[in-house]
């Protein structure tokens, strides 16, 4: 068992530290907020007077903290958390970060001859709660090998996507493809409910068809055409509109860095912007669908 220093303990850093505490590690805890802390501790976390105090004598640091800043402030600079942590422990940042930022922050670490993983997630609340998320890892093999038995504590599927910063790289790929196909799905649901069809008809037709995704298998974003999912409770829990932004501006950094073209992220960036600037930054993602609905005439 581990002894485990784990900074960042909100809606999903709070439950991912709980599953390394039912798994029998010693995890010390740390956020800004004490109601996060409070939550753990409940479960048998450790909590640290300060981020230092966490990662002393720690095994494996793991940080899930907001954006790039929070983890260069947490890491970097005069008194980050490079300079308290031992030479023998293994980071794994799974915040959802830029490329560029998880690569800068690894190769600090590595000056220092500190072995770092970026890992970001996928699954969203349920996955952290449930143990069930997908890791997408950028780093050596000999480090994720490493990290693997806390991994599995935390999720169900873990991908090598490469060298420092690919799992970033894979994260934003997949969210800006999961906007293009919410916002596609959304505008199709539309059409159809606008010529008279049933949403619900409409999406088993598309389902089976060549239209079909994941969206329609799970997180269908008309309003009650699926039970349990966020579209049919006012769009409430899910993966907030303003999460959504933050990582299409992470693809749209990437592509920019890169000369790439993604005309399609670059839309489905503006839609989720216009539509979190309507005041829906803090309801699901699915959400999008009401940008597509006609107000009654
Ligand atoms: P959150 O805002 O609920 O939690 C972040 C926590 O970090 C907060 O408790 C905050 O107090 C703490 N924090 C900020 N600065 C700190 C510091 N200097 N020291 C200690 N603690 C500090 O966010 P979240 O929903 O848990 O998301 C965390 C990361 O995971 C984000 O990068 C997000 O994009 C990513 N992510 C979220 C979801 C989701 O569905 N919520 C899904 C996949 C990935």
């Amino acid at each position: 068992m581990s002894t485990i220093g784990f900074i960042g303990l909100g809606n999903m850093g709070g439950p991912m530290a709980i599953n390394l505490v039912k798994a029998g590690h010693t995890v010390q805890i740390f956020d800004l907020v004490a109601d996060s802390v409070d939550k753990v501790k409940a479960e048998g976390g450790r909590p640290a007077e300060t981020a230092a105090a966490a990662v002393a004598n720690a095994d494996v640091v793991i940080s899930m903290l907001p954006a790039s800043r929070h983890v260069e402030a947490v890491y970097l600079g005069h008194d980050g958390l490079l300079e308290h942590i031992g030479s023998s422990t293994l980071i794994i940042d799974s915040s959802t970060i830029a490329p560029v930022t998880a690569r800068q922050v690894a190769a600090a670490a590595s000056e220092k001859g500190l072995m770092m993983i970026d890992a970001p997630v996928s699954g969203g609340v349920g996955g952290a709660v449930g143990g069930t998320l997908t890791f997408m890892v950028g780093g050596e093999t000999e480090a994720l090998d490493r990290a693997r038995p806390l991994l599995e504590a935390m999720g169900k599927n873990i991908f090598h996507a490469g060298q420092a910063g690919a799992g970033q790289v894979a994260k934003v790929c997949n969210n800006m493809l999961l906007s293009v196909l919410m916002t596609g799905t959304a505008e199709a649901l539309q059409l159809g409910v606008n010529n008279g069809l049933d949403p619900a008809v409409l999406s088993e037709i598309m389902r089976k068809s060549s239209g079909g995704n994941w969206a329609l298998e799970v997180y269908n974003p008309y309003p009650g055409v699926m039970p349990g999912v966020p579209a049919s409770n006012e769009y409430e829990g899910g993966f907030l509109v303003d999460l959504m932004i933050k990582d299409l501006g992470l693809a749209l950094a990437s592509a920019l860095d890169t000369s790439t073209s993604t005309p399609m992220g670059a839309l489905a960036r503006s839609l989720y912007v216009a539509h979190g600037d309507q005041g829906h930054g803090q309801i699901d993602f699915s959400s999008i669908q009401k940008m597509y609905q006609r107000s009654p005439k």
